[in-house]
């Protein structure tokens, strides 16, 4: 049987997603190549989530030996890698006790299942979650009950019960949100899916200050600007704060599946064995990858990379913002950059001329379009990624 044009409508998918009619067949650094052999600048990056690029001789390497060597085993057995990864992800987050798993929705649900777990306590009662509104946090029924956008949550009811939603950015609102029933309050530090929006400084600090007045946790989702995507490892470390909790996934093994629930090391006894557990969390292969990641973000400097970069993508956005009417000013922090457009100009059609011009991009809040590019990206590279959109909005307007 032939190929379906668009692999979206094959019936043999689940048309869960509306997707474009390309495919790949070979990626190197920055760049994805189609069957025909034309390249692609992509600053998607699988959404956030290949920061070493593609094929990075690293992992590569590790790859291999990985799958050589004993490519899974249960958490029944000791898994050294996995001891590095969490060690790791203390050196460059907290003093922690890490819980691996294979995404950032499940990373979710182990930091909400940890807080419901420490109000069980007696005499510790407050079963309720504070979010946010425009945020998001993941589909499982969990992450999605704590999700604020009603378009993600709509025909899936009833949710997980006792889950409050307060303005982002509003630190009066925290104020009036919280009482002693609240045993998290989980936030994006940097809203991703919601359009690409930075959390103020006086924001988180409310949260810290009301969550410690009734002992909640301050979970942090770092699942997309985290592993050193906003130029710092963490979106949290841009402010002055200290969260109980951030989840992780997306970039944390460079497109490997994996999910992880840091927290802080005094938390570590509010799980027991048997109380949550995942087959494949932190499994040898993937806790390989992730340590490779982690040691070559911080051996070839990637965090540098990413803020001087940055500096020169957002001028250049900055310039395209003041040459074509509908772009707006881009808006965000390292390789996590909205570019919100006018209604006159749909993201979406410039996504598709992009395609045409030899760049991938994402689309995130209601008309933006989204730039989260392997943290490898290079000054020239950046130059050509600012020269293909040109290229698209010229062709568009
Ligand atoms: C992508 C994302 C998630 C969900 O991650 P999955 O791996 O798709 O489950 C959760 N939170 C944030 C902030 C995200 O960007």
């Amino acid at each position: 049987m032939p190929a379906s044009s668009d692999p979206g409508e094959h019936p043999s998918l689940m048309p869960t997603y509306d997707r474009f009619d390309l495919r790949f067949e070979r990626g190197e650094g920055v760049y994805l190549y189609d069957g025909d052999g034309s390249r692609y600048l992509d600053a998607l990056a699988g959404i956030a989530v290949n920061v070493l690029g593609y094929a990075h001789p690293r992992l590569v390497d590790v790859g291999r030996e990985a799958v050589e060597g004993v490519h899974h085993v249960s958490n029944l057995y000791g898994i050294e890698p996995q001891v590095r990864a969490a060690e790791l992800l203390g050196e460059v987050a907290f003093e922690s006790s890490v819980f691996f798993c294979n995404s950032g929705a499940e990373a979710n649900e182990a930091a909400i299942k940890l807080a419901r777990r420490l109000r069980s306590r007696p005499g510790r009662p407050g079963r309720a979650i504070l979010s946010f509104e425009n945020s998001f946090h993941g589909r499982t029924l969990g992450a999605l009950s704590v999700t604020g956008q009603e378009k993600y949550r709509e025909g899936f009811e009833p949710l997980v019960p006792e889950v409050r939603y307060a303005t982002f950015n509003d630190p009066a609102g925290v104020e009036a949100a919280m009482d002693e029933q609240v045993c998290a309050v989980i936030v994006e530090p940097l809203q991703g899916e919601g359009g690409i929006h930075p959390a103020d400084p006086a924001f988180m600090e409310r949260i810290r200050t009301c969550c410690d007045r009734y002992e909640s946790l301050f979970i942090v989702d770092e699942v997309q600007a985290g592993m050193g995507r906003t130029g710092r490892w963490f979106g949290y470390q841009h402010h002055d704060v200290q969260p109980d909790v951030i989840t992780l996934a997306k970039g944390i093994a460079g497109g490997f599946p994996m999910g992880a629930m840091v927290a802080r090391r005094s938390l570590r006894e509010g799980f027991q064995p048997g109380d949550h557990a995942s087959t494949f969390g932190g499994n040898p292969f993937v806790s390989r990858m992730a340590v490779e990641v982690l040691r070559t973000i911080r051996e070839e400097e990637l965090l540098a990379n990413v803020r001087r970069v940055s500096d020169r993508l957002v001028g250049g956005l900055q310039d395209l913002s003041e040459r074509y009417e509908p772009v707006g000013e881009p808006r965000g922090k390292g390789f996590m950059l909205g570019v919100p457009l006018e209604d006159s100009l749909a993201a979406r059609a410039v996504v598709e001329e992009g395609h045409r011009q030899g760049l991938l991009m994402g689309l995130a809040g209601s008309n933006a379009l989204r730039l989260v590019p392997p943290l490898i990206l290079t000054e020239r590279e950046c130059d050509q990624l600012l020269d293909r959109l040109e290229a698209a909005l010229e062709a568009l307007t």
